[in-house]
C-alpha cells in the first residue's frame, strides 16, 4: 500500500469535523481508537447510502426478503461459523516499546509514521553515504528511533552498515539494516515506531467478547457480531418457511459489525465498529440446475446477464452479482474509473470459496477494498446444519419430477460424473453420491453468492471522491479557493438549502419560510438566513448540498426564486411549481 496522497485524508478529515461529517468518539476523553461518530451531516450521508442500498436490493427486487437480528447471538453460531477458531489477524508486540500492531501492517505502518518520514529524509537526494547515517544514527535517530540497533550501539554497527549501505535501495532496506544488531546474520523484526525487536507473530482473534446475564463465567461469554451474514444463515429456515421464496433468492440485512482490529487506521477505513450491508443469494447447485434444465451456462457461453436464467449456473451469478454492485456503486456517485476488481486467485480462496472478486477504489492512502463479492458454495448452510442438527435444506418438487424422469442407467451415469467432477475438485466421491442421492429426492442445500460492503468504507470512498478545491474569482477580481463535496445528489446529506434574501422583512420572510415547509415534507431541507448570500452559498459547498434557494423581493411580486447550481454555479430563476418539477426529475 501506498501513500498516494499524503495530506488529502486530513483536509478530508479536517473539513469532516468542521462541517460535521465524522467526529472522534469520546474527543472530550481524548478518544478511542479505532470508533467514529457520525455528525449532523455524516449521519444523513450514511442515511442515504443504506437507503439506496435497500431500496435497489431488497425494495426494487421481487426476489430478496430483508432481516434485522440481533447484536449478539448465540456463541454457538460462530463456532460453526468458524469465526472462533479462525478469525484472526497476526499479532505482534515490541518488546522495547511494548506497541502492540498487526505484523502484516509493519511496512504501511512504517511507511505512514514519523519513522517512515525520517528515513525517507534520508534518502532526499539520492541514497545516504554512510557518513550521514552515521550522523542520523548518533542525532536525529535517536529522537525518532531510540531502538534500532545501530542507534543504541552505534560505533559497533559502523563496519557492518558500511558494508551493507550497497545493496540498500529504499528507506525500508535501510530501516532494516539499522535494525540488525552487528555481528548478527538476520534483521530483526523491527518495530515500525520505535525500531524495537517485536515478537513473532501470533494470531489475534478479532472478536469482542461479552458476557450474557448477571455471572461472569466463561459459560455465559458471548461475542459481538463480527459480520451481519452469519444471522441471516442461522434464520435461513425462518425466512424460507415465511417469505414464499423460492431458490433462486436472496436475503439481506444492514446493520453494526464489530472487529477488535489490531490496527485500526486511515481514518475510518479500519474500525472497530463500523456497519455492513450484506446479501446472500442462495442459488441451486450447478447438478440440480443440470437435472431440471438439461445444461448449466457458465461464462464462456457469454450469457446476457440482463436476462436472469434459470439454467444459470453459480459462475454466471457471481458474474451478475458483481455487476449488480458495480452499477449500485455508480449511482450512488463513485464514478467508474475510480474503482477496480480484484479476482482472487485460486491460493488465496478460502477452501470452500469458488470465486471471490473485491471491488478496490483509489483511496488517497491506496487502492483498497470497498466491498467483496463470493461465491461461498453451501459451506455456510452445511455448517450451521452439522453444528445445529436442524436441516438447512430445501425442497424442490420440480427437480424431484425432473429426477424421477431419469432411469436407473441414466442415473448412475449422472452420480458418476457428478462424482468424478467432485473428486477432480479434491472433493469426496462418496459424498458426491450421497449428494446426488439426496437431489433425486428434491433436495439440497443452496450454495451462496455474498455481496458484502461497510457503509463507512463507501462513507469515506464519497468524501473522496467528492471532495475538491477550485479557485474562484469574484466580478471585482478578487479570487478565492472554494471547497466543494460534489456528491451525487441522491446521496447528498442535504438537498436543497433555502435562504430568505433578508430576514428582517417580515412579508418576504414568512413567503421564504412558507416555500421551505412545503420542500421540507419531501426532502432533506436546511435554513439558513445569516450573512451574506455569498458565505451561504460557501458554506453549502462544504456541505455537498447540489442546490440553493434565495427567496426575494421579486418573488414576493412573481412567484420566481433563484435556484443556485452547486457545480456549475449558475443561477436561474423560476417558479415554485418549476422549481418542484425539476428537483423531482434529480432527486427521486
Ligand atoms: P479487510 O481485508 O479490509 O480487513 P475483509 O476482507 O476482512 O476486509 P470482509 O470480512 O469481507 O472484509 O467484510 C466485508 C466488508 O465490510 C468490507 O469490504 C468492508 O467494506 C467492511 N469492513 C470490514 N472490516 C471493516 C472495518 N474494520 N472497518 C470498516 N469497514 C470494514
Amino acid at each position: 500500500m501506498q501513500n498516494t496522497e499524503p495530506n488529502k485524508l486530513e483536509t478530508i478529515a479536517s473539513l469532516c469535523k468542521r462541517r460535521g461529517f465524522i467526529f472522534q468518539s469520546s474527543e472530550i476523553y481524548d478518544g478511542i481508537s479505532g470508533f467514529w461518530d457520525y455528525g449532523p451531516l455524516g449521519c444523513e450521508l450514511k442515511r442515504n447510502i443504506k437507503e439506496s442500498w435497500w431500496r435497489q436490493t431488497v425494495r426494487l427486487r421481487e426476489d430478496v426478503v430483508g432481516i434485522e437480528a440481533t447484536i449478539i447471538m448465540h456463541p454457538a453460531i460462530w463456532k460453526a461459523s468458524g469465526h472462533l477458531d479462525t478469525f484472526s489477524d497476526p499479532m505482534s508486540m515490541c518488546r522495547d516499546c511494548k506497541k502492540l500492531l498487526r505484523s502484516d501492517h509493519a511496512w504501511d505502518i512504517f511507511a505512514d509514521g514519523d519513522t517512515g518520514g525520517a528515513m525517507a529524509d534520508l534518502f532526499a537526494g539520492g541514497a545516504p553515504d554512510i557518513g550521514r547515517v552515521v550522523a542520523w544514527i548518533k542525532g536525529r535517530g535517536k529522537g525518532v528511533a531510540p531502538n534500532l540497533a545501530a542507534v543504541k550501539a552505534p560505533d559497533a554497527s559502523i563496519p557492518h552498515l558500511a558494508a551493507g549501505l550497497a545493496s540498500v535501495t529504499s528507506s525500508r532496506d535501510l530501516y532494516t539494516l539499522l535494525a540488525t544488531p552487528a555481528g548478527a546474520t538476520a534483521p530483526t523484526r523491527a518495530c515500525p515506531h520505535c525500531g524495537g525487536d517485536m515478537t513473532e507473530p501470533r494470531p489475534f482473534n478479532l472478536m469482542f467478547k461479552t458476557i450474557v446475564g448477571p455471572v461472569e463465567d466463561p459459560a455465559n461469554v458471548a461475542y459481538l457480531r463480527p459480520e451481519t451474514a452469519q444471522a441471516i444463515f442461522a434464520q435461513f429456515p425462518n425466512v424460507y418457511a415465511t417469505a414464499r421464496q423460492t431458490v433462486p433468492f436472496g436475503i439481506a440485512q444492514m446493520g453494526k459489525a464489530f472487529r477488535n482490529e489490531v490496527t485500526p487506521r486511515n481514518y475510518t477505513f479500519r474500525s472497530r465498529e463500523f456497519e455492513q450491508m450484506e446479501l446472500e443469494f442462495f442459488i441451486k447447485p450447478d447438478e440440480a440446475v443440470e437435472l431440471l434444465c438439461g445444461r448449466v451456462i457458465t461464462l464462456a457461453d457469454n450469457p446476457d446477464l440482463a436476462t436472469i436464467s434459470d439454467a444459470w449456473g453459480w459462475e454466471v451469478w457471481h458474474k451478475y452479482w458483481v455487476e449488480q454492485r458495480k452499477a449500485w456503486i455508480i449511482s450512488a456517485g463513485l464514478p467508474a474509473d475510480s474503482f477496480v476488481e480484484y479476482w482472487q486467485k485460486p491460493d488465496e480462496l478460502a477452501h470452500y470459496a469458488r470465486a471471490c472478486v473485491d471491488i478496490e477504489y483509489a483511496f488517497p492512502f491506496g487502492t483498497q477494498e470497498l466491498e467483496g463479492i463470493a461465491a461461498r458454495s453451501d459451506f455456510d448452510l452445511s455448517q450451521h446444519q452439522k453444528h445445529s442438527g436442524k436441516s438447512m435444506e430445501v425442497f424442490d418438487e420440480a427437480l424431484k419430477l425432473a429426477a424421477n424422469k431419469l432411469d436407473d442407467t441414466a442415473k448412475a451415469a449422472f452420480t458418476e460424473k457428478v462424482a468424478a467432477d467432485w473428486t477432480a475438485r479434491g472433493k469426496s466421491a462418496d459424498a458426491a453420491r450421497a449428494f446426488v442421492a439426496r437431489l433425486f429426492d428434491g433436495k439440497y442445500i443452496p450454495h451462496v453468492i455474498e455481496p458484502s460492503s461497510g457503509v463507512d468504507r463507501m462513507a469515506l470512498a464519497l468524501l473522496c471522491n467528492a471532495y475538491a478545491e477550485e479557485t474562484v474569482t469574484d466580478e471585482k477580481g478578487k479570487s478565492e479557493v472554494r471547497t466543494i463535496l460534489r456528491f451525487a445528489p441522491n446521496i447528498a446529506p442535504i438537498k436543497i438549502a433555502f435562504f430568505p434574501l433578508v430576514k428582517n422583512k417580515p412579508e418576504l420572510y414568512a413567503k421564504a419560510r412558507e416555500i421551505f415547509s412545503g420542500f421540507q415534507r419531501r426532502w432533506n431541507c436546511f435554513w439558513d438566513e445569516s450573512g451574506a448570500i455569498g458565505r451561504r452559498y460557501r458554506r453549502m459547498d462544504e456541505a455537498g448540498t447540489p442546490f440553493c434557494v434565495t427567496v426575494d423581493f421579486q418573488t414576493l411580486d412573481d412567484g420566481t426564486v433563484t435556484l443556485r447550481d452547486r457545480d456549475t454555479m449558475k443561477q436561474e430563476r423560476l417558479t415554485v411549481a418549476a422549481l418542484k418539477e425539476k428537483l423531482e426529475t434529480i432527486l427521486d
